[in-house]
């Protein structure tokens, strides 16, 4: 899905990373510490990745609720006197990819809203399957939407409780959601966080000591958050569970109970970053062991393996390790693609992957390379990239993808393409690596990738792999292309 408005994901989106599904969102929160809007700030730069499309901070300073946020990266949105006036002691912040609603600044998080509860701000990571349902529900019934994002719906849904409490508020608002959330609000007497019945999308809480020996809570969708501000994981939030922290303390509750289990897998095969824990394991643990099965179910006589930098590094080291192959840097990414960059008048075949991506010549010369990477979405960055390696000498190229063909859409807040634009969903393995220009490709099993998971109980959704949701997802296709408008 390409916006307008996008920029640098517009560039990422039409090469490098069309075989890739984009990110998500990322949430953080902070409460009881002086500086909380320098600590989201370092929250959202480490949780970035999450989504390049705009981000937020909203912060607490007694009564009041200030609110920063905008198109564009977390450094370039807040500058030095941005994050002077998010003055207060409790924030909550957010980084965006959208995959309900237009990217446009009028859905950048988080949401504030002035209502009867007080001044509540919300963010969220996720998709609300019946978000536009509720939200024709809400409409119908005169509120008034600022924005197109699903996430809206959750400040309306609070506004008219009848409850008299905030927290009873969103408790009752949370039953009537369905899909995937991780959410914090802020309120002027607390921070709120919860996460859906499946725990489809990661969250995690966490401490820090503040400047006067206090505890100060943290919240983020990944631990790397958490590293950088030098704070300790405690727990991840659990599936249902809702934790309040305000002056008095932390305090933890089930909303509603716990479902079967549906942790997005995409986030240990490409998602997160490989230095956090996600749903309680390394993520690089998961992407090493990924490479490794690879490795056992699809040998291949070669003389290196290579990675499609950077997110398909640790399982082409797993596939190395467990091959006994050497693995070399044959693929340099450029890191400072700038978000204008001056493209020659002269046509250049697979420019835009050229300018992220050079193979090393000296090492794919004359080679038999295993070319690991971790999704194949479309197809069309993998043909070029086996191209270049062509180009460059390479004398056999097998490539080799550590996850399953991706079959399916998902409706739990990953933006993928639609089933026709899967390559997995149309084509055989054959008519896929005729397609590449491979000289073989082979995919993970499913079997393998819930291995490398140690998912013995079935905690993990695999939809996308499978065709199989974990919920109901009646009338979704007409919803979601709604959303998309
Ligand atoms: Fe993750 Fe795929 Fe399930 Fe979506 S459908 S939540 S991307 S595993």
């Amino acid at each position: 899905m390409m916006h307008e408005d996008d920029r640098e994901t517009l560039i990422l989106g039409e090469d490098i990373d069309d075989d890739h599904f984009h990110d998500e969102c990322g949430v953080f929160g902070i409460w009881g510490h002086p500086e909380a809007a320098k600590l989201a700030y370092l929250g959202l730069y480490a949780l970035q990745h999450r989504g390049q499309e705009s981000c937020g901070i909203v912060t607490r300073d007694g009564e009041i609720l200030h609110t920063h946020k905008g198109m564009g990266l977390v450094r370039e949105l807040f500058t030095e006197a941005e994050l002077d006036k998010l003055t207060g002691d409790a924030a909550i912040g957010h980084t965006r990819y959208s995959t309900a609603g237009p990217s446009a600044g009028k859905n950048a998080q988080p949401f504030s809203v002035q209502c009867s509860k007080g001044p509540l701000a919300v963010a969220h990571n996720g998709n609300l399957t019946n978000g536009w349902e509720l939200r024709k529900e809400l409409e119908d019934s005169g509120s008034i939407f600022q924005a197109t994002s699903d996430t809206e719906v959750i400040p309306h849904l609070m506004a008219r409780s009848r409850e008299t409490t905030l927290s009873q508020a969103l408790r009752e608002s949370l039953l009537r959601l369905e899909g995937a959330y991780s959410l914090v609000l802020l309120a002027n007497d607390r921070l709120i966080v919860a996460r859906d019945q499946r725990g489809f999308r990661p969250l995690s809480l966490g401490r820090m000591t503040a400047p006067d020996g206090s505890t100060a809570y943290v919240f983020a969708s990944e631990t790397c958050a958490f590293d950088l501000i030098q704070a300790e994981l405690i727990d991840e939030v659990h599936p249902g569970e809702m934790i309040i922290v305000s002056d008095e303390g932390i305090s933890r509750e089930r909303f509603a109970p716990e479902l079967d289990r549906a942790h997005c897998v995409f986030e240990h095969v490409y998602f997160s970053r490989p230095d956090s824990r996600v749903y309680g394991r390394p993520v690089s643990q998961t992407r090493e062991i990924l490479g490794r099965i690879l490795a056992r179910e699809s040998p291949v006589p070669a003389d290196c393996v290579i990675a499609v930098p950077d997110s398909g590094v640790p399982a082409a080291i797993g596939y190395a390790s467990e091959s006994g192959l050497p693995y070399r840097l044959g693929l340099i990414r450029n890191h400072y693609v700038g978000r204008t960059f001056i493209e020659p008048q002269q046509t250049m075949r697979d420019f835009r992957v050229r300018q992220k991506l050079n193979p090393v010549r000296h090492v794919v010369e004359g080679q038999r390379v295993v070319l690991v990477d971790d999704s194949l979405v479309r197809g069309t960055t993998s043909r070029k990239i086996v191209r270049l390696m062509r180009e460059f000498g390479a004398k056999e190229i097998h490539l080799r993808i550590s996850c399953p063909p991706t079959i399916g859409s998902c409706y739990y807040g990953v933006d993928t393409p639609s089933t026709a634009e899967l390559i997995g969903a149309n084509q055989t393995i054959e008519q896929i690596r005729e397609f590449t220009g491979a000289d073989s490709l082979a995919y993970l099993s499913l079997e393998g990738l819930e291995k490398s998971m140690g998912d013995i109980a079935g905690d993990c959704c695999y939809a996308c792999y499978t065709g199989k949701y974990p919920t109901e997802l009646v009338g979704i296709e007409t919803l979601t292309s709604q959303a998309k408008k």
